[in-house]
């Protein structure tokens, strides 16, 4: 279907860009999902302002805090990042895994975050990261934890006019390690269950464990219950079935064409060994 008519800016700084986005203008960086729901009607914008081409927001570099992916760094650019492999390999693995190669080219972090898909897998490794959200409309900038910024499928903190100017991730030490596992559906590579874990292993013990998961309900989010019941643990095997279990607690899973409620829950348990298993056989 052809899109309805709109009107395209490509602003040339990120200022200018700013000052247009809101009242029925909208961002485009990669148009991996804007335009496929522009030609659905499920998005009809009377603009598109062009982030794809600024300079401003394309970016990825190390600062004391982290490192900084700029909103327009494109899937691949993150996957083939020598600071982001080095540094924060769990963010390159989960970029790795995401559709196929021309999606990789096109699409961006900044739209995958915004756009919020509940099957999308930068979520999972972005919770399991605790990262940082840099938010910027006009005149104002904000800062918003992973675990505040994903609010419901398809729907993020983001207010009007604000967009994703970077993410921010950390600097791993050895003795943490990082693992992204997933169930794909196999026509698009979207999640049917994504777990990303992070773990830290001090003195022969799991000293921290963050669990992120995605594609089992309405937005990712952080399984603190497997968390709690492996840290302390040595991570042997039944330690890790026991606490990967817990990821469906309180849980009302998605049920849809690609699978059932209770065949999501059964997957999570096991992709979330997985990861665990993974993650366990990386750190130093
Ligand atoms: C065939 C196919 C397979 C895919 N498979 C996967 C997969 O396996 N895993 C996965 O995670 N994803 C997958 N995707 C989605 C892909 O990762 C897209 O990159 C992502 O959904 C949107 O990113 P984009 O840069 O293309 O954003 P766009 O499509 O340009 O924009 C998406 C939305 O975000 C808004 N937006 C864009 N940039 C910003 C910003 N910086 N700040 C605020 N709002 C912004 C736009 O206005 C729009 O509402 C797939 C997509 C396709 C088409």
């Amino acid at each position: 279907m052809i899109p309805q008519t709109f009107a395209y800016t490509a602003p040339k700084s990120l200022e200018e860009a700013l000052q247009l986005i809101g009242d029925g203008a909208k961002p485009l960086a990669g148009g991996m999902s804007l335009i496929p729901m522009m030609k659905l009607r499920l998005a009809n914008p009377e603009r598109v302002v062009d982030l794809a081409r600024l300079k401003d927001l394309n970016y990825i570099r190390e600062a004391s805090d982290g490192i900084h992916v700029g909103a327009t760094a494109t899937h691949h650019d993150v996957e083939s990042s020598a600071a982001i492999r080095g540094k924060c390999p769990l963010l390159a693995e989960t970029a790795a895994h995401i559709g196929d190669v021309q999606v990789r080219n096109l699409g961006t972090i900044g739209g995958s975050v915004a756009h919020a898909d509940p099957a999308a897998d930068y979520p999972a490794a972005l919770q399991a990261l605790e990262a940082k959200f840099v938010l910027r409309k006009a005149g104002a900038e904000r800062t918003v934890a992973a675990a505040d910024f994903f609010l419901d499928a398809f729907t993020t903190a983001l207010e009007p006019g604000e967009i994703v100017k970077e993410v921010i991730v950390p600097v791993e030490d050895s003795a943490t390690g990082g693992s992204y596992k997933k169930m794909l559906q196999p026509a698009s590579g979207f999640a049917i269950v994504g777990v990303a874990v992070r773990i830290r292993r001090t003195g022969g013990k799991i000293s921290m464990a963050r669990v992120g998961v995605t594609g089992l309900s309405g937005h990712a989010f952080r399984a603190t219950h497997v968390e709690k019941a492996l840290e302390g643990r040595a991570g042997l095997p039944a330690e890790i079935e026991a606490a990967s279990n817990l990821v469906i607690q309180n849980m009302d899973a998605n049920s849809d064409i690609h699978a059932s409620a209770a065949y999501r829950k059964h997957l999570a348990a096991i992709y979330t060994a997985r990861a665990i298993a993974a993650a366990l056989g990386r750190t130093a």
